[in-house]
């Protein structure tokens, strides 16, 4: 998937990830189910995920990072769904959860507390003393004030807390700006400089349990350099520490593996590998990391059907039945997500260019530019590569649309494993009591 900032950037598409491929009769099939059926069966839009595909990159991953014994935690904000997640957790993946209702899905997926770590840098003094209560591995902690509160928290509830603390490591991840996340002026972790003295003086606390180290440096990143800058910061800050007679068992080395499409490579395993066993591998820490995009991302699609063809200033539109709220990283990030039709392409001479554009009341409701599609026509369907990681997890109900079903294919079978929202689900939230009948006055 490419992040480009320029808005009027065109792609070249057609080059489908291997699980979603044409049948006999040209038309486009996840696995071994066409995606016609699914789309007779629940609608569009629809967020359609191969079973097989998560997997096989799972199993790709752990086998590549095998030789430093890296563990591998999800990061369950890429993609939420439980039944996504219990995919994972049944071969044995943790899950890194940045919320307490992440929390609740990665327990209802069947992960074991004991493989579930908690990121994020606004932990509620609730969501910490949930996960204190459920028993998680760690918290990855990200300021003093909030060690503050872990410890508090710990002292009433009378179990010890698991930390590790998220360092900044001042390297810039080269990626795009809005998912860099370890620069100097960051918002995450706690600048590498002062991490020593917070270090030693929360080892001393009888309620903090101190186990290591957390980095996260961005997302999206294929140049792997800036790995190594960022690990090799952490193995320099381990041996200090040590130094000062402190223990350092784990080392959680973040999410952020970038993926590719047609324009791009995706990032080199072996690579990835060695720098993780060149970095860190001789400290004798445990190690893992939290993917999110690159478990996920190549294993979902977007479909969405094709609903008016218009023009501006020449260039042909096809609004479409998905929008912003639907898939919002057009929107929020600039990314183009390939995009497919499920029909065959009806090639035309000419490189046509067609702009792609959702319903919603906002000109950034855009997915952009798109080259040789072939002709298309209202009621085509057409297919968001790429939207497997921060699609539906990010998706809102903006413009009182309902949030779309998501569907799980294995082989020949596929499964709603979300269904589609309904306005009269919207208002039964909003079922308030009459202002002027007073029911609600507080007397
Ligand atoms: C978002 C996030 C991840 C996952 O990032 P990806 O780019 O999807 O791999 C991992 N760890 C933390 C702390 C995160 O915030």
């Amino acid at each position: 998937m490419t992040d480009t900032i320029a808005p009027s950037q065109t792609s070249k598409t057609e080059t489908p990830s291997r699980w979603l491929a044409r049948g006999g009769d040209g038309r486009l099939h996840a696995e071994d189910v066409s995606l016609d059926r699914i789309a007779g069966a629940v609608g569009t839009p629809f967020y359609c995920y191969s079973a097989g595909a998560l997997r096989q990159n799972y199993v790709n991953l752990k086998t590549a990072i095998a030789a430093s014994n890296v563990s591998i935690c999800f990061a369950v904000k890429a993609s939420s769904n439980i039944h996504v997640l219990a995919e994972l957790a049944r071969l044995g993946a943790g899950m890194d959860i940045v919320s307490g209702g992440e929390m609740a899905r990665a327990l209802a997926a069947g992960t074991p507390p004991e493989r579930i770590i908690f990121s994020g840098v606004g932990k509620t003094r609730a969501e910490i003393c949930a996960a204190l209560e459920a028993g998680l591995h760690q918290l990855n902690v990200e300021s003093s004030a909030e060690l503050e509160i872990v410890a508090e928290v710990a002292r009433e509830t009378g179990i010890r807390a698991p930390v590790a603390l998220r360092v900044n490591p001042d390297v810039d991840a080269r990626t795009h700006a809005k998912i860099t996340t370890a620069k100097k002026d960051s918002k995450f972790g706690i600048a590498i400089g002062e991490v020593p003295a917070i270090y030693a003086e929360a080892s001393m606390r009888p309620e903090l349990n101190m186990v290591g180290l957390a980095v996260h440096i961005g997302s999206q990143i294929l140049d792997l350099s800036p790995f190594r800058d960022a690990w090799a910061a952490l193995a320099d800050l381990v041996r200090q520490l040590r130094v000062a007679g402190l223990a350092v068992e784990r080392l959680d080395l973040g999410g952020g593996l970038g993926i590719g499409d047609d324009a791009q490579a995706g990032p080199d395993l072996v690579e990835y590998a060695s720098i993780i066993a060149e970095t860190v591998g001789d400290l004798g820490c445990a190690l893992n990391v939290e993917p999110g995009r690159w478990l996920a991302g190549r294993t979902g699609i977007l479909v969405s059907e094709v609903l008016y063809l218009k023009e501006s200033a020449g260039v042909p539109i096809a609004v479409i039945d998905a929008a912003m709220n639907d898939l919002m990283r057009p929107a929020l990030y600039g990314a183009q997500h390939p995009l497919l039709t499920v029909e065959a392409p009806r090639l035309v001479e000419s490189d046509d260019v067609c702009r792609i554009v959702g319903p919603i009341c906002e000109s950034s409701d855009d997915f952009g530019r798109y080259h040789g599609l072939g002709t298309i026509v209202a009621g085509d369907l057409v297919v968001f590569d790429n939207a497997g990681a921060y699609g539906a997890a990010m998706s809102s109900t903006y413009n009182s649309r309902d949030l779309v079903p998501e569907v799980l294919v294995n082989g020949a079978q596929f499964r709603v494993i979300r269904r589609r929202t309904n306005i009269a689900d919207a208002l039964e939230l909003e079922q308030a009591g009459s202002w002027l009948a007073g029911e609600n006055s507080a007397g």
